[in-house]
């Protein structure tokens, strides 16, 4: 019935695919009460960070799974999902974007390679309420628990409201729900990868790289993202995409600049 349908207007997308088990959950959780329109890549676009296609046409093609219309796979990246859905793909303004759920977690320095964070990033410059959301791990069992708690986060967002150009990337643990010890307002961690190049010769004796293998350092700060999922609880960090160093732009403004030499320090 009309009465309980339609609680949000909900754009669905993410950077595993239309087809991954992950936005597949978090659609099948949603979409009893909201409305929800899936625009996500037609293939895996993991790691694509916040890029955007100049260079050739994107197409939206309708793809149906269950008998329900899921919405549209874009030959392009998740940031190129949520421009083309809000611009050309969607009839009415939605009041909110998900992105995910990612398998694997988004936290510390990975966040700026992140396609799922890039995703709910590109919601936010757009104006819009947005949440990334991914569960630690590769091999994730159960994404059920993880899209009751996105829906549940998602009401109390549009309840309470972000500051505009900020969103939350959140990050939940891979165990039972029942084994999950809290939730930490968290902020982004500063541990790196170790990265890692593994250098093998091809069938012409020339060398190549396999990127992978890398393992994430993480920060022992607990407020950290890592960290708090280290401790079985969900970390959610609120993101600005306003990059500005507002402490390094008062000391840089504090040097003394040469007018005479244009611009340069003396
Ligand atoms: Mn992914």
């Amino acid at each position: 019935s009309k009465e309980n349908k339609a609680d949000m207007n909900i754009l669905l997308t993410n950077d595993d695919g239309i087809y991954a088990p992950g936005l597949q959950a978090l659609h099948q959780c949603l979409r009893s009460r909201h409305e929800v329109t899936v625009v996500a890549p037609d293939q895996e676009r993991s790691a694509v960070g916040h890029g955007i296609t100049l260079h050739h046409p994107l197409r939206a093609s309708k793809v149906a799974l269950n008998a329900h219309f899921q919405g549209y796979a874009v030959n392009g990246t998740p940031a190129d999902c949520i421009k083309l859905g809000m611009v050309a793909l969607l009839p009415t303004r939605p009041d909110l974007v998900l992105s995910g759920i990612n398998p694997g977690a988004n936290v510390g320095t990975n966040i700026h390679y992140s396609g799922t964070v890039a995703a709910a990033k590109e919601a936010a410059l757009l104006g819009l309420p947005a949440i990334a959301v991914s569960v630690q791990g590769r091999a994730v069992v159960n994404f059920d628990d993880a899209a009751a708690f996105a829906e549940s986060l998602a009401e109390r967002v549009l309840q309470q409201g972000l500051p505009q150009g900020t969103f939350l990337n959140v990050n939940i643990p891979n165990v039972p729900f029942r084994d999950i010890s809290g939730t930490v307002i968290s902020r982004q961690g500063t541990g790196r990868f170790d990265d890692r190049f593994e250098k093998r010769r091809d069938p012409r004796n020339r060398s190549y790289y396999w990127p992978g293998a890398d393992s994430q350092v993480f920060d022992d700060d607990p407020e950290v993202d890592g960290a708090a999922l280290q401790g079985n609880r969900i970390s959610i960090t609120p993101i600005k995409c306003d990059m500005t160093d507002y402490d390094a732009l008062e000391r840089l403004r504090r040097w003394r600049w040469d007018s005479a030499r244009v611009g340069l320090p003396e």
